[in-house]
């Protein structure tokens, strides 16, 4: 992006439960850093896990972002202002997306049972994911292979997922806004991963990169449970030939007991606070890290 162009950022919720303070924290910080680079914010609604999706969940995370005193510019305008990106409606573009890897032979289509796939299906919030995949159907010619041409395509596959195959042994750095110089080594920190589920969904890392890109977002504000998630999408880009965006990690919001949250928290949602009568302020005061 030119140094002309404003910065543009994103939220980008999962509608499958609601906001809790951890997502409070994470979209405020995005809100702040936007504002202090007259930079714009995108909302989009990353729905493609829908066993879990409920359309109610989509209307509560957007009346509670209004409440926290979040506001963004751009929506498709499909649905009203400001109405939010629906992932699951962007799938022309994963799926050209995942073509590119599979031509380039980046990624491999895996058959492994359901339960390494429900692994990776979980992702980004499974620690499950954090196991490292054996490699049983990589192909044989290694990382980065030669354009292929073998003519596979994956829309007439069933019941088969597709990996990418990670440069083993090799440091991914990035340089996070919060948490300073990262390094992840690809085979030993994270491995083979899931880019197409083997129900003919993308999953989350190829999905967002998309995302992100077409979106044109120059900065990432995510949890900091999601730092090995960015070092595999860094991996993406580079395949892709993409320039990846900024990255600020923002810490994790625990609850009394110091475990993180999660959705069965319910009454750390921003809901259940503001029954409770806390107003957005005293939240904003609770989330402050700096
Ligand atoms: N949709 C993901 C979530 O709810 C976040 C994705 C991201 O920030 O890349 O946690």
């Amino acid at each position: 992006p030119s140094s002309l162009s404003p910065p543009v950022f994103r939220f980008a919720p999962s509608p499958n439960g609601y906001l809790h303070l951890g997502h409070a924290r994470t979209f405020w910080t995005a809100h702040q850093r936007a504002k202090g680079q007259q930079g714009t914010l995108v909302l989009r609604s990353e729905d493609l896990d829908r066993s879990r999706v409920r359309e109610t969940f989509v209307e509560a995370m957007i009346e509670d972002l209004h409440w926290f005193g979040l506001d963004w510019q751009e929506g498709p305008d499909v649905g009203g202002p400001f109405a939010p990106y629906i992932q699951s409606q962007r799938l022309g573009l994963h799926r050209k997306t995942l073509d590119q890897l599979i031509g380039q032979k980046y990624v491999y289509p895996c058959r492994c049972s359901r339960r390494d796939i429900l692994a990776a299906l979980a992702a980004p919030h499974a620690d499950d994911e954090d196991a490292l995949y054996p490699g049983t159907c990589r192909l044989k010619d290694g990382f980065p292979a030669l354009p292929s041409g073998d003519g596979t395509n994956p829309s007439e596959q069933t019941k088969v997922a597709w990996r990418f195959q990670v440069p083993e042994g090799e440091s991914v750095r990035f340089l996070d806004g919060h948490y300073g110089e990262q390094c992840f080594v690809a085979g030993r920190d994270f491995g083979d991963f899931v880019v197409w589920r083997n129900d003919d969904t993308p999953a989350y890392q190829l999905a967002v990169v998309a995302d992100d890109h077409a979106m044109g977002i120059t900065e990432v504000v995510r949890g900091a449970d999601l730092l090995l998630s960015t070092a595999r999408q860094i991996l993406l880009y580079r395949a892709l030939g993409l320039e990846p965006p900024q990255f600020y990690h923002c810490e994790l919001v625990a609850d009394e007991r110091g475990e993180r949250l999660a959705k069965r928290h319910d009454s750390m949602s921003l809901r259940s606070l503001r029954e409770q009568g806390k107003t957005p302020a005293e939240l904003r005061e609770l989330i402050q890290t700096e």
